[in-house]
């Protein structure tokens, strides 16, 4: 057996107990306990003086005990210890809480390193429950793994150490020697201990670097290889351009932008190889017309075409426009989600099949095993940040290597979204439809929240409709309790007489169905939800929405709700109600009020809450990362992808016994997504 896939238990000092907590935070062999990255490190290279010591932030001081350590047990049983140390020039007071083993490791006279945050007033400087090694045996940089329940970041450290003792001195590297010597890499074994246990801070950059560029590689390598298409001449070219056509079936004149992003999408299907292109644009930028447009022209091309969403929600309310916009065509239009009765479906997929159907709309339930076309020429996937790349690749495996449109509503930077989505293409749609309004956007804290109900009535006694977000729904908590006690609450109490649907996570989604066409039926005077209407949902006669909690959101997040308003040519209003008092949410909410624009928003979002959270890999479904970052590590990731070309170009199943090490990673990292 390897040493990588050997079970973590086998290793010293790791019990059947341990072994459960190292497999909770993801380490169950020792391979992958080798892959858990600190998430920080301790410099102890440099320790302040007290006095110079930068106060409330991490920092090293190097300072001796000059009175033993005193324990008082204060109210409620707390134990406190306090000491005193000086570094000969100024002094500083320590305390533990609730630690009975510092008494005794910490020795008069005996000079240590502190690590911890000093605060001060103007009677003393202190520093609360600090990490702290004697001088003598300090680690000159400490890592600190994301700790768990029972489960230490030092006792971590120590595991690792115990794994590092049975790893081969000359370790397998699955980076070529060329290549590495090329990229001035260092050997795997090397930049591994390093980034655990490193000596010095370069040395920790360099170590780092090579472990980053190793998971961009393989992260290259798979994407590239996933999307590879076969080039030449596509058996799915389009001949004849039928938008004029399409344009005529619609109930508005497209913008500008639609106009360009459709003539760009016909270019590529008209042209000789498969199209691979993203379509961004803000909320409310008419991505739809865009998407029908080009399922229009396949159609009348003699292929099929596909839609899929991600919730069933926006399936149906896209199944439910373009049946409206294609009526007069004839064309046969269905519906797959997963609610689907299991007998229909079967019918569906029969129909497919034959083609007899030729635009299908539908939710995941489009990949399941039983789907198969008869010529699928398009595959569109909206709001693409909901399906990972191995979901679209294996739709577009149900064609022969059909064309492909993606439409989203993240403002991702350009570069960025080539670099992610590879070799896509980018339509931008940098307008919104004539007539629309600034959305009118307040902040207003509870005290206000009657005025805010008044001024929804007032709207709804003209026939419109509101929208209300509701709170509580961190994970774990019951956001069915929330939006339902909500409603109860406005039926009898706040809003009475009122048409009050609710709408959250827990129910059916025929359930779903159901409330969500009343509402756009005008059926309901107010929507009570919690953020499943957040994506895409179309009702342009709602116009005020309210969201509760607003603080709690992320600004992309609040955006995209907001969107859910100012779809019609009526003014609209959205109202932030909060109690937050802290800067950062209140610096959220104001950039909210000042602007609409997606783009700028994206922007702060990124300022704020950093690049970190922003490309969580939830947002683009690529695998997750143990030590690269998407944002950060922009200029590893160019070099990786370039040496992934050079790679492919080479051997593209990967199978020279050079690249052997390569392909077993890639496997590796995308084990996860194929099939899930
Ligand atoms: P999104 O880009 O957010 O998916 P939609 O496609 O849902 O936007 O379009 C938002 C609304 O704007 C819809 O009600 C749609 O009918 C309308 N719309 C789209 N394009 C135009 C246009 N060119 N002129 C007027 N209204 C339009
Ligand atoms: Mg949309």
């Amino acid at each position: 057996m390897s040493l990588f896939s050997m079970p973590i238990q086998e290793l010293k000092g790791v019990g059947p107990k341990r072994a459960k907590l190292f497999e909770k935070i993801g380490a169950p062999s020792v391979g992958a306990l080798l892959r858990l990255y600190p998430r920080a490190y301790q410099d102890m290279t440099a320790p302040y003086p007290i006095r110079q010591a930068p106060l409330n932030e991490p920092c090293a001081i190097r300072a001796t005990l000059y009175r033993p350590p005193t324990e008082t047990r204060v109210r409620g049983g707390m134990l406190l210890c306090k000491c005193r140390v000086t570094d000969g020039e100024s002094d500083l007071e320590i305390t533990f809480f609730n630690n009975p083993y510092v008494k005794d490791r910490l020795i008069e006279g005996e000079s240590y390193l502190f690590y911890g945050k000093v605060s001060a007033n103007f009677l003393k400087r202190e520093m609360l429950s600090p990490e702290f090694y004697p001088e003598a045996s300090c680690p000159a940089i400490i890592p600190i793994y994301r700790q768990t329940q029972g489960l230490s970041s030092r006792m971590i450290a120590n595991a690792v150490k115990n794994a590092f003792l049975l790893l081969p001195r000359d370790l397998r590297d699955p980076i070529p020697e060329p290549l590495r010597r090329q990229q001035q890499l260092w050997p795997l074994r090397d930049a591994l201990e390093t980034v655990h246990f490193p000596r010095t801070m370069d040395g920790l950059r360099s170590a780092r670097r090579r472990m980053i560029f190793e998971e961009l590689l393989v992260l290259q390598l798979g994407l590239l290889r996933m999307k590879s298409r076969k080039r030449g001449e596509s058996p799915l070219r389009l001949t004849k351009d039928c938008t004029e056509e399409f344009y005529r079936l619609l109930p508005f004149t497209p913008t500008n932008a639609q106009k360009r992003a459709v003539r760009e999408a016909m270019t590529d299907m008209m042209g000789g190889s498969p199209m691979n292109r993203l379509v961004q644009g803000d909320v409310g930028s008419g991505k739809t017309a865009v998407a029908a447009a080009l399922c229009y022209n396949v159609i009348e091309n003699g292929m099929q075409a596909a839609l899929m969403a991600p919730t069933e929600i926006l399936a149906r309310q896209h199944y439910a426009t373009l049946s409206a916009i294609l009526a007069p065509t004839g064309i046969p239009i269905a519906l797959l989600t997963g609610s689907l009765a299991a007998g229909k479906k079967k019918k569906l997929a029969e129909q497919l099949q034959s083609g007899e159907i030729r635009l299908v709309i539908g939710t995941h339930a489009l990949l399941s095993e039983g789907v198969a076309f008869q010529n699928l020429g398009l595959v569109v996937t909206d709001e693409q940040h909901r399906f990972g790349v191995a979901q679209r690749a294996t739709l577009s495996s149900k064609g022969n290597n059909p064309h492909l449109l993606v439409m989203s509503a993240t403002p991702i930077p350009r570069t960025l979204a080539l670099m992610i989505y590879g070799d896509l293409d980018l339509s931008v749609l940098d307008e919104l439809p004539p007539g629309r309004q600034k959305i009118e956007t307040y902040a207003i804290d509870s005290s206000k929240r009657m005025r805010a109900f008044r001024y929804m009535q007032k709207h709804i006694d003209q026939g419109l409709q509101c929208y209300i977000i509701c709170p509580t729904i961190e994970e774990g908590e019951n956001d069915m309790a929330a939006v339902t006690q909500y409603a109860e609450k406005l039926r009898t109490e706040w809003m009475p007489g009122n048409r009050i649907g609710i709408l959250h996570g827990r129910m059916k989604a025929k359930e779903k169905e159901a409330v969500m066409s009343d509402f756009a039926a005008g059926q309901l005077d107010i929507l009570v939800s919690t953020t499943v209407v957040e994506v895409g949902v179309d009702v342009p006669n709602a116009v005020v929405m309210l969201i509760e909690n607003a603080e709690r959101y992320g600004l992309s997040q609040l955006h995209q709700l907001r969107g859910r308003v100012g779809r019609g040519t009526h003014r609209s209003t959205c109202i932030l109600l909060s109690d937050a008092q802290n800067e950062e949410a209140l610096t959220r909410l104001q950039v909210m009020c000042r602007t609409s624009n997606g783009f700028e928003i994206a922007d702060e979002d990124l300022r704020l809450r950093g690049p970190g959270d922003f490309f969580g890999s939830r947002q683009h479904g690529l695998p997750d990362l143990k030590i690269a970052d998407m944002a950060q590590d922009m200029e590893i990731l160019k070099q990786a992808q370039q040496a992934a070309h050079t790679i492919l170009t080479q051997d593209f199943a990967l199978e020279q016994p050079e690249h052997r090490g390569l392909r077993a990673e890639v496997n590796q990292l995308f084990q996860t997504l194929v099939g899930g």
